[in-house]
């Protein structure tokens, strides 16, 4: 079993079709929803991870690509860009996960672990740097 992230832009000719319900049933997929933004009439995007045999989920994106969505795999809808965080450490005590760490006590590093992001985006709010963004 293999796990995979993605996140997923839906136009509107595609918000109302039942993709998820399809992984799951015809693809024998887990599917973990991490965060899910759809306006009715008019675009959707979906933040989750997928589990599931190799084979399953290589068919599971020939499927997606068969819509008209834009698949954007290997990430979450919340980035780190490491650029422009200054390791002032303001998000640390606002990230329930641990997502967010002060990895050296000594430089008081800050990191980002990506796989324990929850996307709660608690961490856009108190980054006074916007080092943290959404994708949507
Ligand atoms: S979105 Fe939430 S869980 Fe993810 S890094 Fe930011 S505060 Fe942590
Ligand atoms: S609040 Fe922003 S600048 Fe400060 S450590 Fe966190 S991500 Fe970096």
């Amino acid at each position: 079993m293999i796990t995979k992230k993605i996140y997923l832009y839906f136009p509107k000719s595609e918000t109302e079709k039942p993709i998820v319900y399809q992984l799951v049933k015809d693809y024998n997929l887990i599917v973990n929803i991490f965060r899910a933004k759809v306006t009715p009439e008019e675009e959707g995007y979906l933040s989750l991870e997928v589990t599931g045999n190799q084979e399953d989920i290589t068919r599971a994106f020939a499927f997606l690509g068969t819509f008209d969505v834009v698949i954007h795999a290997g990430n979450k809808g919340v980035h780190w860009d490491e650029n422009r965080c200054v390791h002032c450490g303001a998000c640390v005590v606002h990230c329930p996960p641990g997502a967010l760490t002060i990895v050296d006590q000594g430089t008081r590093t800050v990191t980002f672990n990506e796989d324990r992001c929850i996307e709660c985006l608690a961490c856009i709010a108190a980054c006074p740097f916007g080092a943290c963004s959404s994708a949507f």
